[in-house]
């Protein structure tokens, strides 16, 4: 058997599940819903693809609790009896379900937010009331509650959140956690409130409902826990009543990376394996475990008992199933992008997935097999071209797919040459093998014009973009290279300025100040992603931080761009911080107001909010954004449906490509 330790069964408190694999919890936006029919399909959908255990998106507890006003609570028997239906629904598949109990604490984006004390965090805009005597001993019991009527539901568990610095979190805390009565100042009395909600919750639901808790074990701010008194907590909660510990890394206010694309796979389980042996129940490991193979290694070494995945499963809800049949070459795997997930979710917004538009839209976007098979052109194998050419092959079309260059991708052949960006490869993979799967037939090196399209029933034009010229002086010169010159290996400069501040420009700055690690492998690559965040991989120090490595940068990037304001500040709600302190670290100026002028064998010569000055650079990279490649659309007038950059290329992303690309072959 293929896997044999991530697909081995583990019993848990009168329940069996079928693998180690945990969904882990993930807001959709869905808990919202009024009717959770949508929420059923899109678990129902998970289960049947085979996950051992799947978690829910946070539910609060009470009003105080919300993540916002009015975000999904389990308080009442009506709130339980709208619950029943996705419990059903996943028992249906064969699978298990436990409903996340969050607390968001002083992360509450509402009025109403509660916490130990007084004291507002960096990322909301509430400060928090600090909750009485009483006020803790009602939440406890709001706790409490919320899991009677999740097993009400029809629940087989309970996930309470204990970490990522929501409430319990910041009760554990003495960096949140100021109080001077039972419920703070010494640790013992700092971890009184989540051993009080295990050991209450456990004696009302009885020895076979699951309770998992989620344990910040590494909590990455200064002031957080040290190691042993995570490991004091852990043995507190097993002996109240703990079935499994699931790994927490990082609050939300951290600024490290946990879990962007840029966070090697796998990078943090080093922190759970530190843990076993100190408690008897089975251990969850989590964050950036995105393949079948990564997860089974992890299992293997005996880092942990199971591994929790979310992000993945919204980007392939058959992954535990194509593990167990040797089709792992065909998972749609996770590219930890953040996009359509958390960045939606961040912008109020229902998730869905960049790599699977499906995702959490089950009911509504549905594929039926094409009444007539049609003969389809599609112009373009960059990934708006390749959804659509995958997914009109699976209704049942017979597809051609017209590649100019030699190889399949389009732009995510640049983007996986990013330093933290070769999980695009991934994405390249799995469209290959579903082509391949679907009957696709792919013509490379054949640029598609009128002649070649000649016959068909229908065209999709999927040609991309071509990068806008700056029409300045100069800039035909040697010492100028577009982004894709530079991104293939042309020769750069140590004395650079990059054009354009957009995705592209951040990503070729990162690209050009990276530092290679002097060793290569999965180990280097991690020691070296924790000396650059500062993140103590001994954790000998109270929240695993240290004084990060910054070494002097390689080269020595200025990044331009016209308009005033923040450069990147139009980058992912989640990740542009990540990559602004990124550029940052490695010394990289940032010039907003820019007019450029021309470009000669001094450098850029330009004026910075109205001053003239010259940028003395070796070599300038234009990252000026981009102009759609539609010559051939225009050729062949409104008989083609046109997509992803052909159609449009302001905004454009992968995200909007792929879905385009999906939505005009579900239509043919
Ligand atoms: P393209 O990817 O441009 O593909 C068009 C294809 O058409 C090309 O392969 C081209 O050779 C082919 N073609 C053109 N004319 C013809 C013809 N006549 N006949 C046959 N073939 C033809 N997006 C994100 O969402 N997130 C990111 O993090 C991200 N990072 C990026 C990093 C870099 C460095 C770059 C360059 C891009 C990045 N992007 C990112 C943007 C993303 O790659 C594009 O939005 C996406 O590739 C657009 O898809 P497309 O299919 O419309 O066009
Ligand atoms: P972009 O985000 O639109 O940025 C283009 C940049 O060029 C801006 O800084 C723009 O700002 C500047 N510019 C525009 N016209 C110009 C002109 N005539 N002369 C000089 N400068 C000009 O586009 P991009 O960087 O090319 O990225 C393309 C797409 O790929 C983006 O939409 C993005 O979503 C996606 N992408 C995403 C990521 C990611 O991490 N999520 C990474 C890479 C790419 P000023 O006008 O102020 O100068
Ligand atoms: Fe993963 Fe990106 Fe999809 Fe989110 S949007 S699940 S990060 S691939």
């Amino acid at each position: 058997m293929s896997h044999p330790h991530l697909l081995a069964p583990l019993d848990v408190a009168g329940h069996t599940l079928r693998n180690r694999v945990l969904m882990g919890s993930m807001h959709v936006g869905l808990e919202e819903d009024r009717d959770y029919s949508r929420m059923a399909a899109y678990f129902a959908a998970r289960a049947r693809g085979g996950v051992g255990l799947i978690v829910t998106g946070g539910i609060a507890p009470n009003r105080a609790g919300w993540l916002k006003p009015f975000a999904a609570r389990m308080a009442s028997k009506r709130d339980a009896d709208r619950h029943r239906v996705l419990t059903e629904a996943v028992h249906a598949e064969g699978g298990k379900i436990a409903m996340q109990i969050l607390h968001a604490g002083r992360y509450g984006y509402s009025p109403l937010a509660v916490a130990p004390s007084r004291i507002k965090s960096p990322i909301s805009p509430f400060t928090p009331w600090a909750l009485s005597k009483r006020g803790v001993e009602s939440t406890i019991d709001d706790f409490v509650r919320s899991s009677e009527l999740a097993r009400e539901a029809g629940y087989d568990g309970v996930e309470i959140m204990g970490s990522e610095g929501y409430l319990i979190n910041e009760f554990i805390a003495r960096h949140t956690n100021k109080r001077t009565d039972d419920w703070g100042g010494n640790y013992q009395n700092r971890i009184r409130f989540p051993l009080e909600i295990v050991r209450r919750t456990r004696a009302a639901v009885g020895k076979d409902f699951i309770v998992v808790f989620r344990l910040s074990m590494l909590d990455l701010v200064p002031d957080g826990s040290t190691w042993d008194e995570i490991v004091e907590l852990a043995r507190g909660l097993e002996e109240a009543g703990v079935d499994l510990l699931n790994t927490g890394i990082g609050w939300h206010e951290a600024r490290v990376p946990t879990i962007a694309t840029c966070v090697p796979r796998g990078a943090f389980t080093w922190v759970t394996r530190k843990l076993k042996g100190e408690v008897g129940i089975p251990l969850i490991t989590s964050n950036r475990i995105n393949t079948p193979q990564v997860a089974e290694d992890i299992l293997a070494r005996g880092d942990a008992d199971m591994v929790s995945m979310a992000r993945p499963l919204l980007a392939d809800p058959d992954f535990v199933n194509k593990a167990r049949d040797g089709q792992s070459d065909r998972i749609n795997t996770c590219i930890a992008c953040n996009q359509a997930c958390l960045d939606h979710i961040f912008s109020n917004k229902q998730a869905t997935c960049l790599v699977n538009p499906w995702a959490c839209y089950e009911t509504e976007r549905t594929l039926t097999p094409a009444t007539i098979s049609k003969k389809v052109a599609v112009v373009g194998a960059g990934p708006a071209g390749l959804s659509a050419a995958a997914t009109a092959a699976e209704r049942g079309h017979k597809v051609v797919l017209f590649e100019a260059s030699e190889r399949i991708g389009g732009q995510f052949n640049l983007a996986k040459t990013i330093p933290g960006k070769g999980e695009f490869g991934e994405t390249l993979r799995y469209f290959e093998n579903r082509m391949a799967d679907a009957g696709v037939e792919v013509r490379l090196g054949t640029r598609a014009g009128e002649a070649e399209l000649a016959g068909f029933d229908e065209v999709i034009v999927a040609t991309g973009i071509t990068p806008r010229r700056l029409g300045i002086p100069g800039e035909d010169g040697d010492n100028v290279l577009t982004y894709i010159e530079v991104l293939n290996g042309a020769p750069v400069g140590e004395r650079v300025a990059i054009i354009g501040a957009g995705g592209i420009g951040f990503d070729v700055a990162e690209f050009l100040t990276h530092q290679h690690a002097a060793e290569s492998g999965d180990d280097a690559e991690l020691a070296a992603f924790l000396a650059e965040w500062g993140i103590d991989g001994e954790h000998t120090t109270r929240g695993g931080l240290k004084a990060p490595h910054d070494p002097p940068p390689p080269r020595q990037v200025t990044v331009c761009q016209r308009s005033k304001g923040k450069l990147g500040a139009r980058l992912g709600k989640t990740t542009g911080w990540i990559h602004r302190a990124q550029l940052k670290k490695r010394q990289v100026a940032m010039w907003a107001e820019c007019l450029y002028e021309k470009i000669d064998g001094e450098g850029l010569h330009l004026t910075v909010a109205g001053t003239p000055r010259l940028l003395e650079v070796d070599t300038v990279v234009v990252c000026a954004g981009q102009l759609v490649n539609d010559g051939l659309a225009t050729e062949l007038g409104e008989s083609a449906h046109v997509i992803g950059g052909a159609k449009k290329a302001g905004e454009l992303d992968a995200k909007r490509a792929i879905a385009e690309g999906a939505e005009v072959a579900a239509r043919l």
